[in-house]
């Protein structure tokens, strides 16, 4: 049974869709030959937290949760731990509606007597989930971890920085190291994410894996990731445009026009875009913590947002390929029908069912050639709560609106498709859409979409 608070206003999620989806041209040649006739979109998450860290579910009931729900597959990104230590046990103290409910609905668990007479349970690991839920073509468990960090400064200043290392099943080697600690202290931010981008993916190469390295929520809390950041570290192909449990205190105090995660991924990628670096691809994560409608809101639940990946197999290595090419949405509540880019003619195609009563709307999204690289302004924020503290003193920049420009609005009637398209111009760096509809996810937290479903294409060019 899983609680959720209020109902959701969304479709039920549909399965990945059968049927071939030739009209792809993301992909190079090759790659379109591999996938012709056979591709197919899946649906997933890969920002989970389970009891392996401060998630509040055993991952057997995280993973049925989700599988019940239509997702095809899931990662599981405890903080600084993979799931692989057979003999991880778990004290029932404080967590005794938690086991109840656990050993009723799994009564092969294995439980133990630990100290002081305690009841303990045995945490599965990954290779045990995914003998149990991997299902060929319907769901495939996929390894994950959030590397959690902080960075603090000489003047005050803290950093959280999370990053999730997908399809890499082992922990990467400098967290898993004896000397390893949270904080470090004075490190350039680029260079910190950087650093743990080429860590993962040269382990991985070591190992013949296939990762995917995300910057999670950069805006959370206080704002902590700015996107000249990721401007600056082309290591780092992914990042959360839509993390569920994103939230940043500051929002106050900084422009209310339109200032968001869309925002932010537009001044990343013009700047990116005019250096010849590649693009910012952008996710969707539920960052689940809370199952059963503990407090935190309707943030951190499930179901809320998750990414949607066109592939014509459903394994971690075919999933990674897929978004590597861009061929993929992040979805808050809404997905879109078929996402094309035609390379030749630089045009952005993307259509949307129709719903009953629904009026669906797509907007286009480019930054131009000529926007200023010096910010329109600086804004200072020292939070009112903190007012002798610098932990969270922040500045954010705030650039001219040929970045992120909206140059294109379709908008359908309650009830009806929308078929819509832009040819890109040349002063156009990139274009990217957004799908919208009115409704209310259980995504609540500030500079998050207000009142709408959404989906975001992937910026292409
Ligand atoms: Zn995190
Ligand atoms: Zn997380």
């Amino acid at each position: 049974m899983i609680y959720l608070q209020g109902e959701v206003a969304y479709d039920a999620p549909a399965a990945a869709r059968d049927g071939p989806r030739t009209e792809d041209t993301t992909m190079n040649g090759a790659e379109k030959e591999a996938a012709k006739s056979a591709a197919r979109w899946w649906r997933g998450n890969l920002h989970t937290h389970t009891f392996w860290s401060d998630g509040r579910a055993f991952p057997e009931e995280s993973i049925s949760w989700y599988k019940a729900r239509g997702y095809n597959f899931l990662g599981l990104s405890d903080h600084n731990v993979y799931q692989d230590d057979p003999d991880r046990w778990i004290a029932e103290t404080g967590r005794e509606r938690y086991f109840g409910e656990y050993l009723a609905a799994f009564p092969d668990a294995r439980t133990r007597t630990g100290a002081e007479g305690i009841r303990e349970a045995r945490l599965s690991t990954f290779a045990e989930l995914a003998a149990r839920f991997d299902e060929p073509g319907r769901f495939a468990l996929v390894p994950a971890f959030e590397a959690t960090r902080t960075v603090k400064y000489s003047d005050g200043r803290s950093h959280q920085v999370h990053m999730n290392v997908v399809n890499v099943p082992k922990l990467l080697p400098s967290i898993a190291s004896p000397d390893f600690v949270r904080t470090e202290d004075d490190v350039p931010l680029p260079r910190f994410v950087a650093r743990h981008a080429r860590e993962t993916a040269a382990f991985a190469a070591a190992r013949g894996e296939r990762a995917l390295f995300m910057l999670n929520h950069p805006i959370w809390q206080w704002y902590d990731i700015a996107p000249e950041v990721l401007a600056e570290t082309p290591e780092v192909r992914f990042f959360e445009v839509c993390n569920n449990g994103t939230e940043i205190a500051a929002a106050a105090e900084l422009p209310q026009d339109g200032f968001d995660t869309d925002r932010f991924w537009d001044v990343a990628n013009a700047f990116r875009a005019r250096r010849g670096l590649p693009l910012l691809y952008g996710l969707g994560g539920d960052d689940t913590h809370v199952y059963r409608g503990e407090p935190h809101g309707g943030m951190l639940m499930p179901f809320n947002a998750w990414t949607l990946v066109r592939s014509a197999s459903l394994d971690g290595d075919s999933l990674v390929a897929a978004m590597e090419r861009g061929d993929f949405v992040a979805c808050e509540g809404l997905e879109p029908e078929d996402v094309s880019f035609d390379r030749a003619t630089r045009t952005l195609s993307v259509s949307v069912a129709a719903k009953p009563g629904a009026a669906r709307t797509v907007r286009f999204f480019v930054s131009k050639r000529d926007f200023s690289e010096t910010p329109v302004r600086t804004i200072a924020i020292r939070p009112a709560a903190e007012p002798d503290s610098a932990v969270h003193e922040r500045t954010v920049n705030v650039y001219d609106d040929r970045i992120g420009r909206e140059v294109a609005t379709f908008r359908g009637a309650p009830g009806e498709a929308v078929r819509a398209s832009y040819a890109m111009q040349p002063d156009d760096l990139y274009v990217r859409a957004r799908v919208e509809e009115p409704g209310q996810t259980l995504c609540t937290a500030n500079l998050h979409p207000k009142g709408k479903l959404v989906a975001w294409t992937q910026p292409c060019a």
